[in-house]
C-alpha cells in the first residue's frame, strides 16, 4: 500500500513507524533543502529524539528552494511528509519509517509564506543543505559571488528570491523588526567551517543591501555552528522505490537508502535554544575544525579523485572503483603522501585507521552509489575538497602535489563532457557550460580552466612547476587514459 498518516499503522508489523504524535507539535526547525541526506541525517537524529525521548515542538519544516522540487514536494504531500529510510550493510538492512518532517513548503509557489515560517518564534532554527554550490562562495577569492545572477535577483527582489541568503535576509529582517531572538543558521553541508562561512557570506550579502545597522546586527546575534556531518547518501531511484517495496510492502515515493554509518561533529553555538541531540549520538563540542578538515580532505577529496579518475575508467558504482587495484593503491598513497602530513590531530583518531574506515565503507555494494553522483557539481567540491591541500603543499618547501595533480587532470578531462571511448554525457554543474567549453578549449593545455577566477587562485594558475606536472598528467590522461596517468605517478612517488 502507499505510505501516508492513514495508511501508516498498517506497516506495523512490518518495520518499526513513528508512535509519536505528529499533529500539533510545533515545528521548531526549518530546513532548506530536503534531498537525499537530510532525510538520511538530520531528520533521522530529530526522529530518534521524538521517538525514543519524547521531544515535542522541535519537528522539521521542509522546504524546497528550487523548481527542481517540485517531486519531492508532490511526494511530501503525498505522504504526510513520511518515509521510509534503509540503513543499508553489506549483509544486513535495517528499515524504519522515519516521521520527524511534518511540514514541507515549496518555496518557489509563495516566498512570502516561507519567509514568514522563518520568523515565526516558534522557528529556533533553519538548517541547511543545499550543496555547496548553494552557498555562492568562491574558495579561491574566499568572497561571495556577488556576481551571480541569482544573489543580483536577490539583492533586486527580496519579494522572490532565488537564494538561501535573500530567504534569510528578509526573514532574520522581519525578526529584528519584531524584537525576535535571531534563529540559529544550521549547515549541514560539506564545506570548510560551513557555518562560519554561510554566516560571511549572509553578512556580506546584507553589507551590499546598504542597511549597515541591520547587517551589524546580523554579525553580532545571529549564529552559525560549524559541524562536520557524514553518511554516504545516494539518490533515490525506482531501483530503491522497488526494493522497498518488495522487501516491506511499502510503495514509497521518495524511500532513502544509505550506509548504516552516521556521524555528526557539531560546534555547540546556538543563538535561540536546541535539542539535546547529545541523547541520539551526536557529538555536540566546542570545536569541530579539525574533525571537518579530516573529513572533507581525506573522504570527500578521496570521493572526487576515485569520482572523476573511475568515471573515466569506465566504472559505475564507487565500490566498483574501490576494488580496482590501481585506483585502490592510489587513494591509500595520495591520503598517506600528500594529504593526511598537512591535517591537525583530531583526538583519538589515527588518520590511516580513519582512511582506511573510509575506503571500507565505499567498498559496500549494498548501497549502489554511482560514479556519477560523486563526479556531479565539482565547482563547488574541488576548490573546497581538493584544491585546499595543493596550495598547502605549494606553500611548503619542497611540497608534494603530484598524487593531487592527476585528481585535477582527471577532473579536467572529465570536464570535455566526453567519456575515453568518445561517448558524450552529461555534466551535472551550475558552471556545467563554462567549464565544458574551458575543457573542450583548452584540451591538454589546463590554463583555459585555471583562468576561472572564482575556482583558482593565482598561486596555483602562477605556480609553474605545479602547472607543468599537471600538463604532463593530462596529456598522460588524454593519450593513454587515467589508470596510466595514475600508474606513472605512483612508480615516482
Ligand atoms: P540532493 O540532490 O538529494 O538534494 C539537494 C537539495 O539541495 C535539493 O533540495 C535541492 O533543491 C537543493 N539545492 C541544490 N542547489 C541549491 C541551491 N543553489 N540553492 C538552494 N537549494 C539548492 O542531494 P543530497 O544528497 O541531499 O546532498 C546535499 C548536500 O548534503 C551535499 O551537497 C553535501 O553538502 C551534503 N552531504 C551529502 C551527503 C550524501 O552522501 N548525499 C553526505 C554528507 C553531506
Amino acid at each position: 500500500a502507499s505510505l501516508n498518516a492513514k495508511t501508516l499503522k498498517s506497516f506495523q508489523s512490518a518495520l518499526p513507524i513513528p508512535t509519536y504524535n505528529r499533529e500539533g507539535v510545533k515545528q521548531g526547525i526549518v530546513h532548506l533543502g530536503v534531498g537525499a541526506f537530510h532525510r538520511s541525517h538530520l531528520a533521522v537524529f530529530m526522529h530518534r529524539l521524538m521517538q525514543d525521548h519524547n521531544l515535542k515542538d522541535w519537528s522539521i519544516c521542509g522546504v524546497g528552494l528550487m523548481k527542481a522540487d517540485a517531486a519531492m514536494r508532490d511526494a511530501m504531500k503525498a505522504q504526510d511528509c513520511l518515509y521510509t529510510v534503509v540503513e543499508r550493510g553489506i549483509k544486513d538492512a535495517n528499515a524504519y519509517v522515519v516521521g520527524s518532517i511534518t511540514a514541507y513548503m515549496y518555496a518557489p509557489d509563495d516566498p512570502r509564506a516561507v519567509i514568514e515560517k522563518m520568523a515565526s518564534p516558534d522557528t529556533h532554527i533553519v538548517s541547511l543543505t543545499v550543496t555547496e554550490n548553494g552557498y555562492y562562495h568562491s574558495e579561491a577569492t574566499n568572497s561571495l559571488m556577488a556576481d551571480a545572477p541569482e544573489i543580483v535577483n536577490d539583492l533586486n527582489h527580496p519579494e522572490k528570491p532565488d537564494t538561501l541568503y535573500g530567504y534569510l535576509y528578509e526573514a532574520l529582517l522581519l525578526r529584528y523588526k519584531k524584537g525576535l531572538t535571531p534563529f540559529t543558521i544550521m549547515s549541514c553541508d560539506n564545506m570548510p567551517q560551513n557555518g562560519v562561512t554561510v554566516k560571511t557570506m549572509l553578512v556580506a550579502f546584507a553589507k551590499l543591501k546598504k542597511d549597515e545597522k541591520f547587517a551589524a546586527w546580523i554579525e553580532d546575534k545571529v549564529t552559525s555552528p560549524n559541524s562536520m556531518v557524514d553518511r554516504v547518501t545516494p539518490r533515490c531511484t525506482d531501483k530503491e522505490r522497488k526494493y522497498v517495496a518488495d522487501t516491506w510492502g511499502i510503495k514509497d515515493l521518495c524511500p532513502v537508502v544509505a550506509e548504516p554509518f552516521i556521524q555528526w561533529v557539531l560546534e555547540d553555538n546556538f543563538s535561540d535554544g536546541r535539542p539535546p541531540w547529545e541523547l541520539v549520538g551526536v557529538q555536540v563540542v566546542k570545536d569541530v575544525d579539525s574533525y571537518e578538515l579530516m573529513k572533507l580532505r581525506l573522504l570527500n577529496g578521496g570521493h572526487s579523485a576515485m569520482g572523476y579518475l573511475g568515471y573515466l575508467a569506465g566504472y559505475t558504482y564507487i565500490h566498483e572503483v574501490v576494488n580496482d587495484p590501481t585506483i585502490n593503491k592510489y587513494i591509500r598513497v595520495l591520503m598517506h603522501e600528500e594529504v593526511i602530513p598537512l591535517l591537525p590531530k583530531v583526538p583519538g583518531v589515527d588518520f590511516e585507521e580513519y582512511t582506511a574506515s573510509v575506503l571500507e565503507r565505499f567498498s559496500n555494494p549494498a548501497i549502489q552509489d554511482t560514479v556519477a553522483r560523486i563526479c556531479l557539481m565539482g565547482s563547488g567540491k574541488m576548490p573546497k575538497y581538493v584544491l585546499p591541500s595543493i596550495y598547502e603543499q605549494l606553500r611548503k618547501p619542497n611540497g608534494k602535489y603530484k598524487l593531487l595533480a592527476v585528481c585535477v587532470a582527471g577532473w579536467f578531462r572529465y570536464l570535455t563532457g566526453v567519456d575515453m571511448d568518445g561517448k558524450p554525457f552529461e555534466i551535472e554543474d551550475p558552471m556545467a557550460p563554462i567549464l565544458k567549453a574551458a575543457a573542450v578549449k583548452g584540451g591538454r593545455d589546463p590554463h583555459e580552466l585555471l583562468n576561472i577566477e572564482v575556482l583558482f587562485s593565482p598561486e596555483i594558475r602562477e605556480n609553474k612547476a605545479f602547472v607543468a606536472q599537471l600538463t604532463h598528467s593530462l596529456e598522460t590522461v588524454y593519450d593513454k587514459g587515467p589508470l596510466a596517468a595514475v600508474n606513472e605517478i605512483l612508480d615516482q612517488v
